[in-house]
């Protein structure tokens, strides 16, 4: 980073918090000598956050699988034979029964999740009953349903939705290589009507998935130049599942892993950065070193939405082993 910027930055005070990041800033910020980079991240970690704290969330999939869409890392594709099957909506009292043990798990939030294009008006209904009930136990209540309209997304803000997850998985450029059954604009769209309905914004992206670095600095880049940071910033390593096309990806290195959390926390330096999937397969150093990066947020129980997450007495146990607790 330039020392203009580190100036300007300065200038601002500490909490200062930046919507303007270019590209290069962003780039600068990746290419730092790790120690410098962990050490900055840290410091704005602390200034926004108690660095033991760690918000906890449960993920479940309330429709699973036959998804019209063609995500090029997703076993719910009813394009690729990954072995998912497709199911109806779940009941009701099923999720109710879902959110409780949550809650008793030490989730504070639970996030409903649909393999869908965009949700119809008859299922949204549906999903709305379910977002009251878990409201009512006293969770925090978010979503991942598609595309959604504005009417939908006011709807659902009605029913006590708090948080709307959209992943712009991605940069622009590297987009439609992954998918190629909507653009990027259209996830900004039901971002922006997400804002609009007075909903917190879940958002992030897929590392790990052939990308460039400059595809990494891409994304959160885009991230952190919205005019309103994501309250939730999920970072996802690719999890390569046989039978979609990133089935045989070369995995990414941890330490860029790290580094694109790190990079996340200085940029959004409010947004809960959210280790998310692909912790399965990651060693508890890796996992370490992302907490002291700045990720503040985890999913919490043994699956995420199709794919394998480390069972809850496993994460309990390195949450002991390094200090951490449940944020309120
Ligand atoms: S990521 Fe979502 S939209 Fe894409 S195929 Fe999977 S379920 Fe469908």
């Amino acid at each position: 980073m330039s020392l203009a910027t580190d100036n300007a930055t300065r200038m601002r005070g500490p909490g200062f918090v930046r919507h303007d990041w270019t590209r290069p800033e962003v780039g600068a910020l990746f290419d730092l000598p790790f120690p410098e980079l962990m050490f900055r991240a840290q410091t704005v970690h602390r200034e926004h956050f108690d660095p033991t704290e760690v918000q906890i969330s449960t993920l479940l999939s309330i429709k699973t699988g036959g998804c019209p869409e063609d995500c090029a890392y997703c076993p719910q594709s009813a394009r690729y034979y990954t072995g998912v099957q497709a199911e109806k909506l779940m009941t009701l009292d099923a999720v109710i029964a879902e959110a409780r043990a949550a809650k008793s798990a030490g989730a504070s939030r639970f996030c409903m999740g649909a393999a869908w294009r965009s949700p119809k008006d008859r299922d949204l209904d549906s999903v709305c009953e379910m977002v009251e009930a878990v409201k009512a136990l006293g969770m925090e209540t978010c979503a991942t349903l598609g595309m959604l309209t504005p009417p939908q997304a006011r709807r659902l803000k009605q029913a006590g939705l708090d948080y709307y997850n959209h992943n712009l998985d991605t940069s622009p450029e590297f987009y439609s290589r992954i998918i190629t059954t909507r653009v990027y604009r259209d996830r900004l769209e039901t971002l922006e009507h997400v804002r609009d309905a007075g909903i917190h914004v879940c958002c992030g992206g897929i590392v790990g998935m052939g990308e460039t670095r400059e595809d990494r600095v891409g994304m959160i880049a885009t991230l952190a130049a919205l005019p309103v940071h994501p309250e939730s910033v999920p970072i996802n390593m690719l999890v390569r599942v046989g039978g979609t096309p990133l089935a045989d990806e070369t995995p990414l290195d941890p330490i860029e892993f790290v580094r694109t959390i790190a990079v996340a926390r200085i940029t959004m330096p409010r947004s809960l950065v959210r280790l998310s999937a692909g912790r399965e397969d990651m060693r508890e150093e890796t996992q370490a070193l992302c907490f002291l990066a700045g990720a503040n947020s985890i999913f919490y129980g043994p699956k995420l939405l199709t794919t394998p997450n480390p069972g809850r007495d496993r994460d309990r146990e390195l949450m002991e082993k390094l200090g951490l607790t449940g944020m309120e």
